[in-house]
């Protein structure tokens, strides 16, 4: 068992973030709110329910649910022996195997199938830079127990109708067959062949993967070796006549959808446990960490991980970069500043003040109230500046003029003729007789 670390002294210098590892502040969190909740939105229309399991799981499950040779298991997980009894544990990388975990310990599937989604931050331990990041979310959906390509589309398509909700034109599909383990295996050795007979043009990460996972040299951004990997023989040919009708099943859904694609035979994703459909959304517009959504079926997963078998197709959707795309793409931050900003002229006023904030806000009017300091209590000039700074719609100010003829003064800082503005003073004229203080 491993010893229990020691408490490290708390150092003098500025203590900051992890590196790779961001805060998310007001007014950017607005965009994240807003962001889920269309998101949320969209997963109710399509019937797939939120599912929440643990961040931090035992590392077994991911080293043989992604596989040993993968960017992931190999160098980026955040992995440590838990101190007080020993157990390897890993933060999540990322959301599928953990979702399968749950399901076969829940027997989730002994009455059919699920929909699920999940949002939520995942952890790799990668280069930080623009889109990349070590503590980074993912809005994710397994759809566990449906083996048609039915199903394939439904899941594609979901993403086209969040790029829509969210006002997003610039991201296009990529889609690929990777067929069943033992097509790859037939392919693998033709791969092995090709990729070997030109060992001088192959790199050092190439080199170690040629015989543990060529496949994945597929995948390989070294421009020096484009051209032979162009040249490679196309797993699509080594594919049966089953797998092929799958593929094609999905892509007359996609046709039939209006949804145009590219079949990109180079596609062939980061884990281990994808089997026939995988497909990728993409954009141009955020450099070289364009691919916002990548998925595909994992017919082999829940086994693997030691359920009955089962099928599952599911998508992962970095935040990050869906966020810097709306950003990049001019959508505006949706702010919703409150309703009302209460001035408060003096301290007398202050009861009158937070009953009338409290009823409003039973109502339904969000109310920031004017907060004084322990000793000092804000001019008028500074409350109305930060009324208006606060964005709010309109100003109620609880003069002791008014207040004394049971009234209050509500003033429009912005469009006056909202409709807002007819409800607020209903709502605040049949208060304002309560206030009545002379
Ligand atoms: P990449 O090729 O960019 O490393 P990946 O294939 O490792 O991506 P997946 O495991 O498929 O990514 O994760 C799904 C999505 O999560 C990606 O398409 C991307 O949008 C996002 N993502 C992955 N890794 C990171 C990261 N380190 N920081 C931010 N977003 C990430
Ligand atoms: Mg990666």
């Amino acid at each position: 068992m491993a010893e229990p670390i020691q408490a490290t002294r708390v150092p003098t210098s500025p203590l900051v973030a992890v590196k790779g590892m961001n805060d998310i502040l007001p007014p950017e969190s607005a965009r994240w709110e807003w962001f889920e909740d269309t998101v949320r939105a969209l997963m109710r229309r399509y019937g797939y329910l939120n599912i929440r399991v643990p961040i931090v799981e035992p590392t077994p499950l991911f080293v043989r649910g992604l596989g040993e040779v993968t960017d992931i298991v190999e160098k980026e997980m955040y992995s440590f022996i838990d101190s007080l009894n020993g157990d390897a544990l890993t933060l999540r990388p990322e959301g599928t195997a953990g979702v399968v975990r749950a399901a076969i310990e829940h027997s989730m599937l002994y009455d059919g199938g699920k929909r699920l989604f999940y949002i939520g931050p995942m952890f790799r331990h990668e280069r930080p830079q623009r889109g990349r990041y070590r503590q980074f979310h993912q809005v994710g959906v397994e759809a566990l127990g449906f083996g048609g390509p039915d199903v394939d589309a439904e899941v594609i398509l979901m993403c086209r109708s969040l790029w829509r909700d969210l006002g997003l034109a610039d991201v296009r599909l990529d889609i690929n067959c990777l067929g069943q383990s033992a097509e790859r295996k037939v392919h693998r050795e033709a791969l092995i062949k090709h990729l070997g007979g030109s060992r001088e043009l192959l790199d050092a990460e190439a080199l170690r993967r040629l015989h543990s996972n060529p496949l994945r040299i597929l995948d390989t951004k070294n421009p020096a070796m484009q051209p032979l990997v162009e040249a490679a023989p196309k797993l699509m040919d080594y594919l049966g006549e089953a797998s092929l009708k799958h593929f094609e099943g999905v892509c007359q859904a996609l046709d039939a959808a209006g949804q145009p694609y590219r079949v990109n035979h180079r596609l062939v994703r980061g884990m281990d446990y994808y089997s026939l459909t995988v497909f990728e959304w993409v954009t141009d517009r955020l450099g070289a960490q364009g691919t916002v959504c990548g998925g595909g079926r994992y017919d082999g997963l829940v086994e693997l991980i030691g359920g009955k078998p089962a099928p599952g197709i599911g998508w992962g959707l970095g935040i990050e970069r869906v966020l810097d795309l709306l950003e990049q793409s001019g959508v505006p931050v949706p702010l919703s500043p409150p309703d009302v900003y209460a001035v408060v002229p003096s301290a007398e006023a202050l009861p009158a003040a937070m009953q009338v904030a409290e009823a409003l806000r039973a109502a339904g009017v969000s109310v920031l109230m004017h907060a004084a300091g322990r000793d000092a209590w804000g001019s008028m000039k500074s409350q109305f500046k930060k009324a208006d700074a606060s964005g709010a719609r309109h100003a109620l100010i609880f003069g002791a003029d008014e207040l004394a003829r049971g009234e209050v003064a509500i003033k429009p800082l912005r469009d006056a003729a909202a409709p807002q503005s007819t409800r607020l003073i209903a709502l605040a004229a049949s208060w304002a007789p309560e206030l009545r203080t002379a």
